[in-house]
């Protein structure tokens, strides 16, 4: 068995939010993210996948748990052990329009990281290391002096992207990187993520709403609902073969190409939105939306266990439904 790049053991993430009330955005989720791997995070939107995301390279401090690197918890590390552990941890951001600072040129966005960090001797140098960037991401020299409202919605991902290579990182957190864009220009940067993977050996975190694109993009899925990981596995196995009645629900919102089989399938409705995480009681985060609660789910908070090799669900219902 391959050792894990990234072991999330137990992350939380909560925020204070006023007098004895605490949001609790993640609360206690584990998982291993292999090298090489796309690991696609889905859920709703308010159920914390970016908070997760965003505190498993630390870009927020934890309130508790554990993140293993290279054999260490990256919580305990100093600000000088942190800054290595930050060349290999990059993030794309959503919205590519608000993550570039309009004042700088792309030449001046992309070299950023690499002044931070003091990698080039030379303007030159980095310079080519910044076009070399650019072409590897589909853009060219031409590009490097111009201005990011000076680009379209896909290019300036583009930059986004050439941005988080920069430091030649092993890990990136892809958070909704193609949901600000034109559907048409989202299977552009979906493929150009997976040729760069390829190339460059990077293992990625996804993190979207959008199921039916984290299946074409993920080697494994990890489903949230309100802080908790509801269900894991291998992405065949779990579009195939869902066993917790929240990815069922979701699975069933995609709409199927076949006009015959998308009128004959049955459509589990998911009624209202994702309740507030502020104070959650104990028991089933998913309880008052499912259809199948008994009064355990209301009491107990289920157990997130391997149901079959690879595939984890935390459901007391799962042999039953
Ligand atoms: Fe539904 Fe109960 Fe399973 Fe939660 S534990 S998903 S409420 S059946």
């Amino acid at each position: 068995m391959q050792e894990p790049l990234i072991s999330v053991k137990n992350l939380k993430k909560h925020f204070d939010v006023g007098k004895d009330a605490v949001l609790k955005a993640v609360d206690g989720i584990s998982f291993d993210i292999y090298p090489g791997e796309t690991f696609g995070l889905v859920g709703e939107s308010g159920c914390g996948k970016s908070t997760a995301g965003r505190t498993l390279i630390r870009l927020y401090d934890p309130t508790d748990g554990e993140v293993i690197f290279n054999g260490k918890n990256i919580f305990t590390l100093s600000r000088n052990q942190m800054s290595e552990v930050r060349r290999n941890f990059q993030m794309i951001f959503q919205d590519p329009y608000a993550s570039l600072n309009p004042r700088m040129t792309v030449l001046d966005i992309i070299s950023e990281p690499l002044e931070i960090h003091q990698i080039y001797k030379s303007k030159k140098e980095m310079k080519a290391r910044v076009i070399e960037l650019l072409e590897l991401v589909g853009l060219n020299d031409e590009h490097a002096m111009r201005f990011p409202h000076e680009f379209s919605g896909g290019q300036r991902q583009r930059i986004g992207i050439a941005r988080a290579l920069a430091l030649n990182p092993k890990f990136i957190v892809c958070d909704e990187p193609i949901s600000a864009l034109d559907v048409s220009i989202q299977a552009q940067v979906v493929n150009l993520l997976k040729d760069l993977q390829e190339k460059l050996g990077l293992t990625y975190m996804f993190i979207a709403h959008d199921l039916s694109m984290v299946r074409y993009i993920s080697d494994r899925v990890g489903v949230m609902y309100l802080g908790h990981m509801m269900e894991l596995a291998e992405s065949e196995e779990l579009y195939d073969n869902p066993l917790h009645p929240y990815t069922k629900a979701l699975l069933s919102a995609i709409p199927i190409p076949n006009p015959d089989i998308q009128r004959s399938r049955q459509r589990i409705i998911l009624e209202g939105d994702v309740p507030s995480p502020i104070n959650p009681k104990e028991g089933c985060r998913f309880v008052d939306r499912c259809s199948y609660a008994i009064d355990k789910c209301r009491n107990v908070t289920p157990e997130f266990e391997e149901v079959r090799p690879g595939h984890f669900a935390a459901c007391h219902r799962i042999g039953e439904i």
